[in-house]
């Protein structure tokens, strides 16, 4: 979070609790941690302090990042990378191209386009070795409206975020998406996430979100230990629901043209969602990036050296938070291995 913070203007940091899940809680030593339960027994496993912690909603949070740079016009939504090219070398700007036509001219590219990037795809000319990985791992959430005090009641009792359960053959999750008026629980609006392995539960041909989805996780999540189980079994038809497979890559060396073009966030490193690692690495290389960018404007680097110590650090940083990621996930599945985790031994601190 500090980091986080040192890299927005003063008034929009003054706004981040815009973006909370629940702006109106005060948080205390317990808002300030993550419970893990046994998700068979629900009794807990262990509790991480997570010290300035904030749940928040990625709606809310882009809109408030994105407010600024949107009146002034600097953001052009809508636009689909197609290709990049150096029209004069590694001196000049890349031109890129997008799928309606129209084209940029930049000094520097940073691709941050998530997990199955197109910047990560052009900068390995299409080779095979840039494709996103898949890790065996399901995922699924869903977003639920009770309108029912006494079923957010359950909910906020597991912990007034969120919580988490483990140790069966599934991970489970729940948490505060949308709070309402603190005095009208049935106003509020909730979440839950289940992780299994594929292998163990595969999903019908076709099943990948809404209804269909919501009622093959409904008919295939049972004996769960409450009130993880009624959490789902409450979940309102038509409540929104996707499931997908989780992927990784594990970052590696590229030609970074000159120090032209480089990656960051799930772009770079996209991981499990284990130990919340994903965000944190993502503000760091926009920090480490800004830094490196800074040097080169400043005439303390050339751009080459400036943005390959940049890249360096990312690669090595990020394939290790991938690597842990999918240890956390093999661990979380089974009781015996639960106590190995490092979210269970080191909290939720950032890897590396
Ligand atoms: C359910 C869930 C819970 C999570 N919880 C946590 C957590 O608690 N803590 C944590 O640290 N991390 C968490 N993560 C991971 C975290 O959300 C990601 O690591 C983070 O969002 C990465 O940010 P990003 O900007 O790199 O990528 P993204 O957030 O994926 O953003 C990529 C953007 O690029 C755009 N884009 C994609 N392709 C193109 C294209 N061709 N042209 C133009 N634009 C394109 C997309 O539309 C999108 O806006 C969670 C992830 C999930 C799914």
């Amino acid at each position: 979070m500090p980091l986080f913070k040192k890299l927005l203007p003063e008034h929009v940091v003054d706004k981040l609790p815009e973006a909370l899940c629940n702006p109106s809680l005060e948080f205390d030593e317990e808002a300030e941690s993550l419970p893990v339960y046994n998700g068979e027994t629900g009794d807990l496993l262990f509790k991480n302090k997570v010290p300035g912690a904030r749940r928040v909603s990625r709606q809310r949070l882009r809109a408030l990042l994105a407010k600024d740079l949107d009146e002034s016009g600097t953001i052009r939504w809508g636009k689909r990378l197609a290709e990049f090219s150096q029209i004069d070398g590694e001196a000049g700007p890349v031109q890129l191209r997008f799928e309606d036509g129209s084209t940029y001219d930049a000094d520097y590219v940073l691709g941050a386009d998530g997990s199955s990037s197109k910047v990560r795809e052009l900068l390995f000319n299409g080779d095979e070795v840039a494709r996103v990985q898949l890790s065996g791992f399901m995922f699924a959430t869903a977003i639920v409206k009770y309108g029912d005090a006494a079923k957010v009641e359950a909910v906020l009792k597991t912990h007034p975020v969120a919580a988490i359960t483990m140790a069966t053959n599934s991970v489970g999750g729940c948490g505060v998406m949308y709070a309402g008026e603190p005095n009208d629980l049935s106003d509020w609006t909730t979440m839950w996430v289940k992780i299994w392995r594929k292998s163990v539960a595969p999903l019908p041909e076709g099943v990948s979100a809404g209804q269909e989805a919501l009622d093959y996780l409904k008919a295939t999540t049972k004996g769960l230990a409450e009130p993880f189980q009624s959490m789902i079994d409450w979940s309102p038809d038509g409540s929104p629901c996707h499931i997908d497979e989780m992927k990784t890559w594990v970052p590696q060396p590229f030609d970074n043209r000159g120090g032209r073009i480089t990656l960051a966030g799930d772009a770079a490193h996209p991981m499990l969602i284990y130990r919340g690692q994903g965000f944190q690495h993502a503000i760091l290389d926009a920090s480490q990036y800004l830094d490196a960018l800074i040097k080169v404007n400043e005439g303390a680097g050339t751009k080459e050296h400036a943005i390959a110590a940049y890249d360096a650090d990312m690669i090595e940083r990020g394939a290790k938070a991938v690597r842990q990621s999918l240890q956390e996930a093999e661990f979380s599945m089974d009781p015996k291995t639960v106590h190995k985790m490092l979210m269970a031994r080191e909290g939720h601190g950032r890897s590396v």
